[in-house]
């Protein structure tokens, strides 16, 4: 399938979760056959291309897409975790969100040094999410140059972002 087929496949839902912000809702990919494997299958050769040894994805869509890039390649899958979740001793980076802060966990032990690192999310607004998922990775040690997502929405500059911080971006759509 190509990337416009994908596209379709995804709906936007207005004034979600606030008044304003037109939500991209992937559920609708995921439910597709085709349409999931076609991504999962776009996405890994973009991560074989960045020479990937381990996938990384954030919680939670980031789980699906990362995972599921992994099991392509038959590479190892490195979850980044919401505060509290990991049952070991973690090392964490809070970041800013519009309103308020959040954080990102990881088992420090879950990338060998040196080990090039691929990260894999949904979608990519401000970028927030991904310079701090960047930040954890190579705090751990990782080789973190190349971001995949399925959506980038450029207007809100996370790419850019990113780019400044080292890490080159590629999405399937925008
Ligand atoms: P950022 O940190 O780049 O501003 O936001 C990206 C993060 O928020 C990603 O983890 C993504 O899953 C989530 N996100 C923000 N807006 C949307 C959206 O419209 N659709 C989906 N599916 N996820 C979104």
């Amino acid at each position: 399938m190509t990337t416009d087929e994908l596209k379709a496949l995804i709906r936007t839902v207005p004034d979600f979760p606030s008044p304003g912000i037109q939500f991209r809702d992937i559920t609708t990919l995921l439910g597709h056959g085709a349409g999931l494997a076609a991504t999962m299958k776009h996405l890994a050769k973009a991560a074989e291309l960045a020479g990937a040894e381990v996938i990384a994805g954030m919680e939670a869509r980031g789980f699906i897409f990362g995972t599921g890039v992994a099991v392509e390649l038959g590479i190892g899958f490195i979850p980044i975790r919401k505060p509290g979740k990991l049952p070991i001793k973690t090392i964490g980076v809070d970041y800013d969100l519009e309103y308020g802060t959040d954080r990102l966990e990881i088992d420090p032990a879950a990338i060998a040094p040196g080990q090039r690192v691929v990260m894999v999310d949904d979608l990519i607004a401000t970028g927030g999410t991904a310079l701090a998922a960047a930040d954890l990775l190579r705090q751990a040690g990782g080789i973190v140059e190349q971001a995949l997502f399925v959506i980038d929405l450029p207007e809100l500059g996370g790419a850019e972002k990113l780019r400044s911080a080292g890490v080159t971006v590629d999405a399937l759509m925008a």
